[in-house]
């Protein structure tokens, strides 16, 4: 199947159930709908870290509740207050396009990845969980630093070596584009479901979203293209 990677097995190693770091948007719905199809029993985390909109997390509430899958929130209120962003502060504007000087985009929040991952670690250890699946993409690279896979490998070795416990950081993602995820969502036989229930819209609009911010672009130039190739292959 697209974009399954490889499983990592460890002897005595429970790899029944895995925890997904979920935002309620397109990428961490797919991931969780993954992860669904890999593993016996899935769990759902999602950080509250003061979000533009309080929606995102309500729509990953609901997608969790549709899908009988066990949810945890986490307050992370302050890194929003110490990381400034566009995500975080209603008085900064989102970035309609990259940057020129290649810094990342202003709706990136310093340390967002290694704070969450290493509280979704912290979760799973007392719940025994080793599997740890997140969404981050290196393929439609946004400048985010922490969504390449030398940061998640690195971080793999930290949190094994923080906790003195095997955790397995799964990124279903990192080498797809957004056609290709949306391909795989298709595959998992979930993609209307992901095109009508996710929120990726930075301006906080479910579905299609708003159109014109950044992760609405990414998001329909990746559907088109993705419903254009299998039109093609369909002839
Ligand atoms: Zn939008």
């Amino acid at each position: 199947m697209l974009g399954c990677g490889y499983r990592i097995y460890i002897l005595n190693m429970d790899n029944s159930s895995a925890i997904v770091v979920f935002s309620g948007g397109q990428d961490s719905t797919t991931c969780l709908f993954w992860a669904m199809s890999e593993f016996d029993h899935v769990e759902a985390i999602t950080f509250d870290y003061g979000q533009r909109h309080a929606k995102e997390i309500d729509c990953a509430r609901a997608i969790c509740r549709d899908l009988g899958v066990e949810h945890t929130v986490l307050e992370m209120e302050q890194l929003g207050r110490v990381a400034p962003s566009s995500l975080t502060r209603d008085n900064v504007a989102v970035d309609k396009a990259m940057p020129d000087d290649h810094t990342p985009p202003n709706s990136f929040v310093d340390g967002r990845n290694m704070v969450f991952l290493t509280f979704a670690a912290i979760v799973a250890k007392q719940k025994g969980i080793h599997n740890i699946v997140t969404g981050v993409c290196e393929t439609d690279f946004s400048g985010y630093p922490d969504c390449r896979d030398i940061f998640i490998k690195s971080l793999n070795v930290s949190l094994d070596l923080a906790m003195d416990y095997t955790f397995v950081l799964h990124t279903p993602l990192m080498w797809l584009d957004k056609a290709q995820t949306w391909a795989l969502a298709d595959s998992l036989g979930r993609l209307d479901y992901v095109r009508e229930n996710t929120l990726t819209c930075y301006n906080g609009i479910k579905g299609d979203g708003c159109g014109d911010c950044p992760a609405c672009k990414l998001r329909k130039r990746g559907l088109d293209k993705y419903i254009a190739s299998k039109n093609q292959t369909k002839q």
